[in-house]
Formats: C-alpha cells, structure tokens, sequence
C-alpha cells in the first residue's frame, strides 16, 4: 500500500510541482463533522467530504494527488479507515478536485463514480478540457456513469447527482438529506459555476451559456440547509469551522446557498452581456 502511494505521488510530474496557488489550497486543515453523517477531510482550499456508513463510505472529491495524504491522515483523525471507502464522486474533472481520484482508488479500492462528460474528461487526466489553459493530472478511469438525477446509495447513504454544466461539460451537484439527532437537513454539494472559458461563440463547447442557464435554473431550486462546495472559501469554511460547538450548527444556514447562487448568476450575466456586446 505505502509503496503504491509513494511511487505514485513520485509520478505526478504531469504538471510538476503544486504552483504557489495550489500550494496554498493545500495546507492540512483539521478535519471535522459538519453535519449528520458528512465531515469535512479535505485541505485548507480544496474540499473533501467524507460521507459514512457502517456498510462503507463515500468520499466526494481528492484534491490534488498530494491532497491524498492530508484526506488520509484526515480520515484516521477522525477514526474511520480510507479502506471502508466504496465510492469516490466528484464536483467535477480538474486537477484540484480529481486530480487525486486515480491515487486514491489504488488506496482504497473503491469504484469511481461520474458523469458522463467529466467522467471523459477524468479519463484524459484533464487534458481534454476546453479552457485555454489546461492543467492535466494522472488519469483515471470512472467505473459508473450517473445521469441526471441519478442515485448513489451505500447502506443508509443515498446522494443524488445532479448534472450543473458549464464549469466543466459534466459538472455535478450532489444532495442529500442527513439526520442530525432527528432533524432532517438538505445537503447541497455544489458542482461550481465559476465561469473560466468564453461563453460566446467557444468552438469548443458552443451550447456553455444555454448550459449556464439551465444550471442556475437547477440549482436554483434545489432545497438546501447546509450548502457546502469545491472550495472551502465558497461557503466560509474557516469562519464556520471556528464557531463550531459555541452555540448553533454553523453549517446550517437555509440562506446561504441561495445567497451565493444569485450572486453567482450575477457575475455570469455580467460576463455574457460583456461578451455580447464586445461582438
Ligand atoms: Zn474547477
């Protein structure tokens, strides 16, 4: 097993070293139970969630390759195994989200699961994207496709996938309802929607803004009381991982998903009517 990890880590020259960015995404951060059955594992930046059963566990998201050994030591902090894991999904295909998929399946064992498009993207280690500028990773290959709507269940674990594109051609939002000492609360694993291509008149992907649209229309109503994300800035994880146990679950909050949905609607807008006009 140590073996495999360290030579695969050694393995990761795909785009060299972390550049200082990503090196500041992917600072230990200690992990913690955000609500119900979900726990945070992942780095200072990038997310990784932990999602358990006594059947198994899921883990949304890896990081980076070199995030791999902070979800581990993350999961062994908070007394499960990396071993129990069954199932690794994703927001979505890019190097700080999967970039430690095919690193961590040959830790665990466990199935990938994608959609159709990131699982396509996945498969070419990032380099298939249609940004400009792409950052590839060490491949991996999804062991089942999910459509829109589609379930993922583990024991008493059921996560439903819902497809969100535009960030990449397959980016998905994963729900699902929690029991937290006998409340019930909708999770949101949002996919991202940050927008990193051209939306007008990109060859290489011509339908981005439609998909755009659709996206926030989707996301829009969806129900949610713990809105969580790809990224630990999107929902004030620091903040929220400081006033844990001081009073209030501080990850529930009924507002903040559609808080950040609408100002991220906005900032899309804004570049679509900017490119619109620069015709
Ligand atoms: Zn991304």
């Amino acid at each position: 097993m140590i073996a495999a990890y360290s030579s695969a880590l050694a393995t990761d020259s795909t785009n060299g070293v972390l550049n200082k960015v990503f090196q500041s995404w992917n600072q230990p951060f200690k992990p913690l139970r955000i609500v119900g059955n979900v726990y945070y594992v992942g780095a200072s930046g990038v997310s990784s969630y932990l999602i358990t059963s006594p059947e198994g566990h899921v883990l949304i998201d890896t990081g980076f390759e070199q995030t791999v050994p902070i979800i581990r030591e993350n999961v062994k902090t908070l007394g499960f195994r990396m071993e129990d894991i069954k199932f690794i999904l994703a927001s979505h295909a890019h190097r700080d989200h999967t970039g430690g998929h095919a690193l961590t399946k040959e830790l665990t064992g466990a199935r990938i699961v994608m959609s159709e498009a990131d699982a396509a993207l996945l498969a070419s280690g990032g380099k298939d994207d249609f940004m400009d500028e792409v950052t590839v990773y060490r491949p991996a290959r999804a062991d089942r496709v999910v459509r829109d709507r589609e379930r993922v269940t583990l024991g008493n674990i059921v996560l439903t996938a819902h497809l969100t594109p535009g960030h990449t051609k397959g980016c998905t939002t994963w729900t699902i309802v929690v029991d937290d000492g006998g409340q019930r609360h909708n999770v949101v694993f949002f996919g991202s929607t940050s927008v990193l291509a051209k939306l007008v008149n990109n060859s290489k992907y011509p339908e981005i803004a439609r998909d755009y649209a659709a996206t926030f229309r989707k996301l829009k109503a969806l129900p949610c009381d713990v809105f969580l994300a790809p990224h630990a800035s999107f929902f004030g994880l620091e903040e929220k991982a400081r006033e844990v146990g001081t009073g209030k679950n501080p990850f529930v909050d009924a507002k903040a998903f559609e808080k950040y949905v609408v100002i991220a609607e906005q900032n899309f807008l804004k570049q679509l009517e900017k490119e619109q006009q620069g015709q």
